[in-house]
């Protein structure tokens, strides 16, 4: 009877710890299964490389579909682990681009320190640790740091974005010990009308740092 009940207790504890699919819920050893993988691959962008003030920017896919609904629930629903796997998508599409500098440093695009602790984590930040894993380039993590609490930009006009988020950054003091020679590319999680890179690329500009280069999940 014993013997019983434990193989089933390790049945159902194999059944509850089991993986799931993070969108279907479906059981699957990967953070997607393979027909939610599927149907992220869809929104790939095959490396869409265009340019933001003559500099390069990186989106591994388009703000739609699957890609768009893992993004929500990276943001809002706790589920960093999807991190990880955007971050390494990224990465393999930075390396298929071999024009780059392999010694550019990595900065995430902050949150506000009162928005990340509600959140728990830095989305971006998370992305770009994964990233820097599969490309070999340095992270830093907390080279500019969010000044000003803004308010979200999806129900602003592209004018009213510039606005929000002017003087957002500040240098972090981890970039302040580095030299000013290296070369930097901001990532982030969404690029819609680019007034938050921009934003980055002023404060970090003004202080003599020079961006590179952007990468970016989706670009909408
Ligand atoms: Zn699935």
């Amino acid at each position: 009877m014993f013997e019983v009940k434990s193989a089933l207790l390790k049945s159902l504890q194999q059944l509850v710890l089991k993986p799931r699919c993070t969108m279907c819920k479906r059981f699957s050893s990967g953070v997607l299964c393979p027909d939610c993988r599927h149907k992220l691959e869809t929104c790939q962008a095959a490396v869409s490389l265009t340019f933001v003030d003559n500099r390069p920017l990186i989106a591994w896919g388009h703000y739609q579909g699957l890609l768009k609904q893992l993004l929500g629930r990276l943001k809002y629903d706790q589920q960093a682990q999807i991190a990880h796997l955007l971050g390494q998508l990224l990465g393999i599409a930075w390396l298929e681009n071999q024009s780059y500098n392999r010694q550019s440093i990595v900065i995430p695009i902050p949150l506000h320190e009162g928005r990340q602790q509600e959140r728990g984590y830095n989305q971006s930040a998370l992305i770009a640790k994964s990233f820097c894993q599969v490309t070999g380039l340095n992270l830093t993590l907390n080279g500019l740091v969010r000044v000003k609490a803004t308010a979200a930009q999806f129900n602003l006009s592209p004018q009213d974005r510039l606005i929000n988020v002017a003087q957002a950054f500040q240098l972090g003091s981890e970039l302040a010990k580095k030299e000013c020679g290296k070369n930097i590319v901001l990532l982030d999680d969404i690029y819609t009308t680019g007034a938050t890179i921009h934003s980055a690329v002023e404060a970090l500009s003004q202080a003599g740092f020079k961006v590179s280069g952007i990468a970016v999940v989706a670009k909408a």
